[in-house]
């Protein structure tokens, strides 16, 4: 089965990777001044969701200011160590009515304003609130929205995608089955359920979400995201890159990228190509250039050669491929203790000075 997929750098991680404490949600003139009490108490609510969520988040608080007790989208994050609440601020802009129950809430959130920076934008956001007996409780906007969309349950995941798509059964099946290997393979013992979105691309994803705008964004058919820890976007059931992600990010949250990427790339190739095809491309690649490999972390920052193959996401599936067939799957995982590309390299006894001919070596034996 060839796998075609692409996922977006986890290289964004890092841009939110330096918690501050949060602030207080800040509203528009159109919100502080509405005369809509509705609009006043639910500004209330939010604002003392944030407060109190940027010092203590607990599921009793979420009980109490949450209608159902569902995942909070807001609680996601780029990664385990960027949890959007710990790094930004956010603009209220709007509240506003859809029906006799329901209000949308729209929110920016965004960088800490510096002195002579812009503020970088994470991602327009909406949630909504909904009345139960007299009071309003904040609603997640994808559990309102996916009422309306189809989905197939199948165990380990759970597929929701638009009434207007149409899919084979099997492609469901076989991710599914896929997520059952996988997880035996690795001895990966949980019962938790992969929430998998599906629309014609990406950004169409995240506005199911309620994300009309993220930093994350793609327009391209083939892009995928796993938001941490479990939620898959993309644009078709059978995204094995991102499957991956999805079973290893929640369980080795501090791995380095390199070990994430690696794995993900390998099962399930990376940028619409299939890992085997991006072999060939790099192999074409070192005959034709001269590229040093000992820096792996500059691989990030060289743009995909042939407009293809990310250097840095095929030399960790190479890696992975060589430590499960030289050393198997118990030696890969232990390469998951290591927060760094450098510490993986160090644990496999490499130094700066053999890198460069032994990934050359790995290149070339798959010729
Ligand atoms: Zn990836």
């Amino acid at each position: 089965m060839k796998i075609l997929v692409y996922c977006i750098s986890l290289s964004y991680v890092f841009i939110l990777c330096n918690p501050v404490l949060a602030q207080r949600v800040k509203f528009s003139p159109e919100v502080s001044f509405s005369q809509d009490t509705n609009v006043i108490n639910i500004s209330k609510i939010w604002s003392n969701y944030v407060d109190s969520y940027s010092i203590q988040h607990t599921d009793s608080l979420r009980k109490c200011l949450w209608y159902q007790e569902t995942a909070d989208i807001l609680t996601y994050s780029l990664g385990a160590k960027a949890i959007f609440y710990n790094s930004c601020s956010h603009f209220t802009f709007s509240i506003r009515k859809i029906d006799e129950r329901l209000y949308e809430i729209n929110s920016i959130a965004q960088s800490e304003s510096l002195p002579e920076t812009e503020p970088v934008i994470f991602k327009i956001y909406k949630l909504l609130a909904i009345e139960v007996n007299g009071k309003y409780k904040l609603f997640n906007y994808f559990d309102w929205k996916k009422q309306s969309l189809n989905h197939y349950d199948g165990g380990s995941i759970v597929f929701y995608f638009s009434p207007l798509l149409n899919f084979d059964e099997n492609k469901f099946r076989e991710s599914i089955q896929f997520v059952e290997m996988f997880k035996k393979c690795y001895d990966i013992d949980d019962n938790e359920l992969i929430t998998y979105i599906i629309a014609g691309s990406m950004d169409e994803c995240w506005a199911l979400l309620g994300v009309p705008y993220t930093i994350v964004h793609s327009e391209k058919r083939y892009a995928g995201y796993t938001i941490y820890p479990r939620t898959v976007l993309s644009s078709r059931p059978d995204h094995i890159h991102e499957l991956v992600h999805a079973i290893m990010l929640p369980h080795y949250q501090y791995a380095s990228s390199f070990m994430h990427e690696g794995i993900a790339t390998y099962y399930g190739g990376t940028s619409n190509y299939s890992f085997e095809h991006h072999v060939r491309n790099m192999q074409r690649y070192i005959k034709e250039n001269d590229i040093d490999f000992s820096n792996i972390e500059e691989l990030r920052m060289i743009d995909n050669i042939y407009g293809e193959t990310p250097l840095f996401n095929t030399v960790s599936a190479l890696v992975v491929e060589y430590v499960i067939k030289e050393q198997g799957y118990k030696k890969l995982l232990s390469l998951f203790e290591c927060d760094n590309s450098q510490a993986v390299f160090e644990k496999l006894g490499m130094s700066n000075s053999n890198t460069n001919n032994w990934i050359i070596q790995l290149i070339e034996r798959n010729e």
